[in-house]
């Protein structure tokens, strides 16, 4: 089994379990899809009060897989401490829900690992790009790491399978593709690679 823990795409594929992330005004998937849904950073400035506080609500009681995308982005003109106050205030939503979170974070990995603490359950960073020491302290801090079309190779070489999921995001490339690119730095099988990934998406359901 192929697992895509993050892409955009509602497209259901043989042998391929996807985690697909939903806009907040999208509907409900089909039953037995996973989905993800959140408030991106991105959304703050077009949101009044009393929409946040609505998608709050849909956050807290629909039946997701994961709260996400949410998290911090400095490239964003948003307010950084409206974006951090936002982000705490899901990751509550999760502790209390207990799932997992997926974490969009650009230029902002100093205030993601000062929030470390807050993390109860698994989170992951999707679209990974770092270089392999921002992979080691983000790892020794709990997180997992998600690597999508675009890396740094010689962090996906470095980073531990325990730690590691993959993702299409919203490209086009399949994402057995990246399993097969990954599989090929990291040298190891592909089954081998399947086996640890589905290990670690086990890994979600339980506490941090
Ligand atoms: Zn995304």
């Amino acid at each position: 089994m192929y697992i895509n823990i993050h892409t955009h795409k509602l497209q259901p594929s043989e042998n391929v379990l996807a985690v697909a992330n939903l806009s907040l005004q999208a509907s409900l998937p089909a039953s037995n899809e996973l989905f993800s849904l959140g408030i991106h950073p991105w959304d703050i400035p077009s949101l009044t009060p009393s929409q946040i506080e609505e998608h709050l609500e849909r956050i807290r009681i629909e039946p997701l897989f994961a709260i996400g995308e949410i998290g911090l982005d400095k490239l964003k003109s948003s307010d950084l401490t409206a974006q951090i106050e936002l982000f705490k205030a899901q990751i509550a939503i999760a502790n209390q829900r207990e799932k997992p979170i997926i974490i969009h974070c650009v230029k902002a990995f100093n205030e993601l690992l000062q929030l470390k603490s807050a993390f109860k359950n698994p989170a992951i960073i999707h679209g990974f790009r770092g270089k392999p020491s921002l992979m080691e302290n983000l790892c020794k801090a709990g997180f997992f790491l998600s690597f999508g079309e675009r890396f740094n190779e010689k962090t996906v070489e470095e980073t531990p399978l325990d730690r590691l999921f993959l993702e299409t995001d919203d490209s086009k490339t399949p994402i057995q593709s990246i399993y097969q690119r990954v599989a090929e730095i990291k040298h190891c099988d592909l089954t081998s690679l399947k086996k640890a990934i589905e290990e670690n998406f086990k890994r979600l359901s339980a506490k941090r």
